[in-house]
């Protein structure tokens, strides 16, 4: 399955490969406050289709997540960042993609509060 994802205006868009088994809500102060539901997939499952440049990116706590967001609409549709043995891996935003329902999603908390 491959699934289309843009911000809000349309400057960032891509597409992703895979199925969405589970989607991860996490309750940290950065997850809450943007109230993400991300799907991690390995980085070459990301297609960008819009240019890096356009995007601005917004970092902290480790720095080790480039959060990647619009800096016209705001929408912050992925982030991108490694798996702990090194991998690349994106964190989707499934609420940036085209027909995706998240009501009907498996969503696992975690309690990124207490990390
Ligand atoms: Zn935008």
């Amino acid at each position: 399955m491959t699934y289309q994802g843009s911000c809000h205006c349309g400057r960032i868009a891509f597409e992703v490969e895979g199925d969405i088994d589970e989607v991860m809500e996490c309750n940290c102060s950065h997850c809450s406050r943007k109230g993400f539901l991300l799907w991690f997939v390995p980085r070459e499952q990301l297609h960008q289709k819009t240019p890096e440049s356009d995007q601005a990116t917004y970092t902290f706590n480790k720095h080790e997540i480039k959060h990647q967001f619009c800096p016209d609409c705001g929408c912050q549709p992925f982030g991108l960042g490694q798996m702990p043995d090194g991998p690349p891996l994106a964190a989707i935003n499934v609420r940036c993609l085209e027909g995706v329902e998240p009501a009907e999603l498996t969503i696992k908390q975690v309690d990124g509060r207490s990390f």
